[in-house]
C-alpha cells in the first residue's frame, strides 16, 4: 500500500510497526452539535481508508476519540469549552449533551456504512490517564503553571512546527491572535490542562486545583494508551494540521524521546461556494437534512468517493443531483449481472478488473479510478461473475450494492430536478400559487411530483 504522508510530503510505501497489523489512529468529533456533511466527508475517508487496510490483508486495530470535554471554540486557547457552551444554551449538563449528539452522530455514521472503529474512547473516560501524562510533562521540564492553566513550552521543542512545515508559527500565531496571554513564555505555548472557573460544569481534582483537560493532550494519550509508544498511521482533517496535531507531536515526542507516528494522513475539507463547510460559517448541511430533500446516505457517499480525499470537494445540489443520477445507474447495472441468464464472463477480464481495483485504491486511496474500473467492467454484458467482482470492490466501496433489486427513483434530469427542487421550496413556505404553477410546468414535461411527511419523490409519467 502507498499512502500520502503530511509529515514528509510525500507519497510512502506503508512499512508497519508490527508485522501484517496497522494501527491507526483518527481524531473524532466534538460531540457538542450534529456533525454536518463535511465532518462526515472526514469520516467517510476515515472509513476507506480502514477497508483498504483490511483489503490488503492487514488486521487492523483502529482508535476514534469522542471530545466531550475540552475543545474551545477556537482550536488554540480562546473561547468557552464548546460543550459548556452548548450546555448553557440548551439548558441540560454537558454530559446530555454528549450522550445525545454521539447516539446521533453514530445513528447518521451507520447509515453512510461507516464502520466504527474497533476502540471508541471518550474523553472523559481518561482524566486520570491525561493528568498522568501532563504530570509527565511537567516534570521533564516541557510543562509550566500560568494563573490559568498548565501549558507547553514550545521553545523547548525545536522541532516545533514541522507537520505544517511552519517553523516560524510563534510568530505568527502571536500576529493572528486578538489576545495573547502574557504569562505564556512564548505566544505558541499551548494548554495542557485548564484550571476551571467555578461555573465551570465538568472539572475535576488536579494537583493544580479543581481543573479539566486541554483539547490536545486527550489524543496524545489515548492513542499511546491503546495503540503503544510507536504506530502506524494518525488521520483527521487539514484543519487539524497546524494546531492541533503540531500540538500532539509536541506532546508525545515530548513524553516519549522519538515520534509516535509514521503516517500522517489528512482529508481536504468539503466546501460551499469556496468556503470550508463549517458550524461557524453557517453554511452547513446535515444527513437529516439531505434526506428531507430526496438524496439517500448512499447518494452522499458516492458523491464523497467520487472525488480523491487529498482535492477540495465543492458541495452543491448539482453535484449531488449527479452523484444521484450516477449512483442509481450503478444499481441498475450491478442489479442486471445479479439476475443476469449468464453465470461467466472471460476470467481474464475479471482478473484484470481485480488487479486494477486493488492497484488503484492501494494507491494513496484512489477510490476515483477504482470506481471508473468498475464502470468499465460493467460495460461488458451482464454476468453473475460481474456481480461477484462487484461485491468485492464494494468492500471497500460500500455502496450498499448488494441492495440493487430495492426499487430507486427514474433517473432525474437536472432541469427536472431544479423545478421540484423550487416547487418542494414553495410548498414549504406554504406559497401555494407558485408550488402549483411548478407543479404544472412538471406536469408538462412529464413529471409527477409525489409528496410525503418530510420529502418529495419523482415519478415519470
Ligand atoms: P470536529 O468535530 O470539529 O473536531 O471535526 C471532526 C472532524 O471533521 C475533524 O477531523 C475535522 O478536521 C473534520 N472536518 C471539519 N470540517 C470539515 C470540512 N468542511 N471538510 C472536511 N472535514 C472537515
Ligand atoms: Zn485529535
Amino acid at each position: 500500500m502507498i499512502v500520502y504522508n503530511t509529515l514528509t510530503r510525500r507519497k510512502e510505501e506503508l512499512v508497519t510497526v508490527h508485522p501484517g497489523e496497522v494501527r491507526m489512529y483518527s481524531c473524532g468529533p466534538t460531540v457538542y452539535s450534529r456533525a454536518h456533511m463535511g465532518n462526515m466527508r472526514a469520516y467517510i475517508f476515515m472509513d476507506t481508508l480502514r477497508r483498504v487496510i483490511k483489503f490488503n490483508g492487514y488486521k487492523l486495530l483502529g482508535v476514534m476519540n469522542i471530545t466531550d470535554v475540552g475543545h474551545l471554540t477556537s482550536d488554540a486557547d480562546d473561547g468557552d469549552d464548546k460543550m459548556e457552551k452548548a450546555a448553557k444554551k440548551t439548558g441540560k449538563s454537558p454530559w446530555e449533551i454528549a450522550e445525545h449528539f454521539t447516539k446521533l452522530f453514530f445513528e447518521d455514521t451507520d447509515k453512510l456504512n461507516i464502520e466504527r472503529p474497533e476502540i471508541v474512547a471518550k474523553a472523559t473516560d481518561h482524566i486520570a490517564d491525561m493528568l498522568e501524562f501532563v504530570e509527565a510533562l511537567v516534570e521533564k521540564g516541557y510543562g509550566y503553571e500560568t494563573s490559568d492553566g498548565i501549558y507547553f513550552d514550545i521553545s523547548k521543542f525545536p522541532s516545533y512546527g514541522k507537520l505544517s512545515g511552519n517553523t516560524r508559527l510563534s510568530d505568527n500565531i502571536a500576529g493572528a491572535r486578538v489576545d495573547v496571554n502574557d504569562e505564556k513564555r512564548n505566544p505558541a505555548d499551548f494548554a495542557l490542562w485548564k484550571k476551571a472557573p467555578k461555573e465551570h460544569i465538568m472539572q475535576w481534582d488536579s494537583p493544580w486545583g479543581r481543573s479539566y483537560p486541554g483539547w490536545h493532550i486527550e489524543c496524545s494519550t489515548m492513542s499511546r494508551k491503546y495503540l503503544g509508544d510507536t504506530f502506524d498511521i494518525h488521520t483527521g482533517g487539514v484543519d487539524h494540521i497546524p494546531i492541533h496535531h503540531e500540538n500532539e507531536i509536541a506532546q508525545s515526542e515530548a513524553l516519549l524521546g522519538h515520534p509516535a507516528v509514521h503516517y500522517w494522513m489528512h482529508v481536504e475539507f468539503m466546501q460551499v461556494d469556496g468556503r470550508k463547510m463549517s458550524k461557524s460559517l453557517g453554511n452547513t448541511y446535515t444527513l437529516d437534512q439531505l434526506e428531507e430533500r430526496g438524496y439517500s446516505p448512499m447518494d452522499f457517499r458516492y458523491f464523497c468517493l467520487n472525488t480523491h480525499y487529498r482535492k477540495k470537494l465543492n458541495f452543491t445540489f448539482e453535484g449531488m443531483d449527479g452523484a444521484k443520477t450516477a449512483y442509481s445507474r450503478l444499481l441498475a447495472l450491478v442489479g442486471a449481472c445479479k439476475h443476469a441468464e449468464s453465470g461467466t464472463t472471460d476470467p481474464e477480464i475479471i482478473r484484470q478488473f481485480d488487479k486494477a481495483f486493488l492497484d488503484a485504491v492501494s494507491d494513496d486511496l484512489n477510490i476515483p479510478l477504482g470506481l471508473g474500473e468498475l464502470w468499465t467492467l460493467l460495460k461488458n454484458p451482464p454476468s453473475r461473475d460481474i456481480y461477484d467482482a462487484a461485491m468485492r470492490a464494494d468492500k471497500v466501496l460500500a455502496l450498499s450494492l448488494d441492495k440493487c433489486d430495492e426499487k430507486k427513483d427514474d433517473d432525474v434530469p437536472a432541469d427536472i430536478r431544479d423545478i421540484a427542487e423550487r416547487r418542494f421550496a414553495a410548498r414549504k413556505a406554504k406559497n401555494w400559487a407558485e408550488s402549483d404553477a411548478l407543479r404544472a410546468e412538471l406536469a408538462e414535461k412529464g413529471w409527477t411530483a409525489l409528496d410525503s411527511k418530510d420529502g418529495y419523490s419523482l415519478k415519470k409519467n
